[in-house]
């Protein structure tokens, strides 16, 4: 069971709706600044503006230059005539039986407003301690990982850094995590985690943000950088970069820039143990195989137990996971700080792979925490929207009812 939401005057009220206005949203502060500048403010102006309108966008969440205090009236309305602080439009919120919610959000071409919109999945998952987003990066996948459903989409275009953000930003609007924001009152539960940080007291509903949506982060290197090094910013969202994880099916090149320019957790794709078999899974194994990527796992920059790298490995029946694969994935891995991270397969329409049985993954799981891995078996959350791990697709709108029903059985 899922309630959808008609929420179109919530999204609509939070966009500007000017088109053809630059939008300041996901502008690194030099380039803010430079933004303020082109409107004619000297360097030093320039420069402490940006840093109130940074306050204004990411720490108190406001989409109006009205709303902002601080900025004489006249100034506000010449920010109103040349930017926007545009936010995407919300197509769908739906809330699932287990309290799992997942938006699909709608963004106009940031360079081109008549280019058709693009549609994307973004989804929020609460737990007792914690709210994790999990965040889309590319509209699409250019990769086809066999198991995967987003992989079936074709890669549409890539997502711009204030896109990235748009997700979080009206994500922490839904939730009432901006200050003076309200809790939904819709059955989706809220967890109230302390010692988190943040300004508004000691709860966020978001706490953690993890690049596992739509798309392949690293092939959108530059945009994702820019706006996870903004989520991670203290004068703004303030997330710490424990908290952000970012995950790859293994672009192996972009892995070592990822940990020292933006710093934050990784996870690693990796669902089988041989070559012959990831090539399958994973294609782009046969670009970058096992060997090449476990050395860039181990030459992470900041790897240490403290912050050990997840593998994930998705329980694919009679595919990957015998106890010989768990034996062989204890032997990849020594050395490495890593946890392991067991996903029952999220099935949908289509696929050919079944779940491993409970059982199986069970003994699995014994084989690796018997090595002295943690290895949390993910619980799937918000299948009933389609919003599981591998599920997200934009057309998922679009299927047929007795799909759906299939799925949520
Ligand atoms: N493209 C990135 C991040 C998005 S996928 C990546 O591949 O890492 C997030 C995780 O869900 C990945 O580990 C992915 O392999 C896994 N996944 C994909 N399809 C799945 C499915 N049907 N069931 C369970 N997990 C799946
Ligand atoms: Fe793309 Fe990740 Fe899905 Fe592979 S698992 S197709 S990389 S989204």
């Amino acid at each position: 069971m899922s309630i959808a939401l008609n929420l179109d005057h919530a999204a609509n009220a939070a966009r500007p709706g000017a088109r053809g206005k630059a939008s300041l949203v996901g502008l690194s502060r030099p380039d803010l600044a430079a933004a303020l500048g082109a409107i004619g403010l000297d360097a030093r102006e320039a420069k402490m503006r940006a840093s109130q309108l940074w306050n204004w966008i990411y720490q108190r969440g406001v989409t109006d230059f009205e709303r902002m205090s601080n900025i004489q009236k006249g100034f506000r309305q010449t920010l109103a005539d040349n930017f926007m602080l545009d936010r995407p439009e919300i197509v769908t919120e739906q809330v699932s039986s287990d309290g799992t919610r997942k938006w699909l959000f709608r963004f106009r071409d940031p360079v081109n407003p008549n280019m058709p919109p693009v549609e994307i999945e973004t989804v929020y998952i609460p737990e007792e301690d914690r709210g994790t987003l999990c965040v889309s990066s590319q509209v699409g996948c250019t990769l086809t990982c066999s198991f995967c459903h987003t992989g079936t989409q074709k890669l549409v275009r890539n997502l711009s850094a204030g896109e990235i953000l748009g997700q979080i930003l009206m994500a922490r609007e839904r939730l009432g995590d901006f200050p003076g924001g309200v809790r939904p009152d819709d059955g989706g539960l809220v967890p109230a985690p302390r010692g988190s940080g943040g300004s508004e007291g000691d709860s966020r509903a978001i706490t953690n943000v993890v690049m596992m949506g739509m798309g392949e982060p690293l092939y959108n290197y530059e945009n994702v950088k820019q706006a996870l090094l903004i989520a991670s910013d203290e004068a703004g969202i303030s997330l710490s970069r424990r908290r952000i994880t970012l995950s790859t099916s293994g672009v192996v090149p972009h892995i070592e820039p990822a940990g020292r320019e933006i710093g934050v957790m990784l996870a690693i794709s990796l669902h089988a143990v041989r070559d012959d078999l990831r090539d399958m899974l994973v294609p782009i194994n046969k670009k970058w195989p096992l060997k090449e990527l476990l050395e860039a796992c181990r030459a992470y920059p900041g790897l240490s137990n403290a912050r050990r790298i997840t593998f994930e490995y998705v329980m694919l029946k009679d595919i990957n996971d015998s106890d010989a694969d768990a034996r062989e994935l204890v032997r990849l891995l020594a050395g490495i700080p890593a946890k392991i991270n067991l996903i029952p397969f999220n099935p949908w329409p289509g696929t050919n792979y079944d779940c491993s049985s409970s059982s199986r993954i069970e003994r699995f799981a014994d084989i690796v925490n018997a090595a002295g891995y943690a290895s949390p078996v993910r619980t799937p959350r918000g299948r009933d929207i389609f919003a599981a791990c591998g599920q997200l697709k934009s057309e998922t709108e679009r299927l047929s009812r007795k799909d759906r029903e299939a799925l949520a059985g």
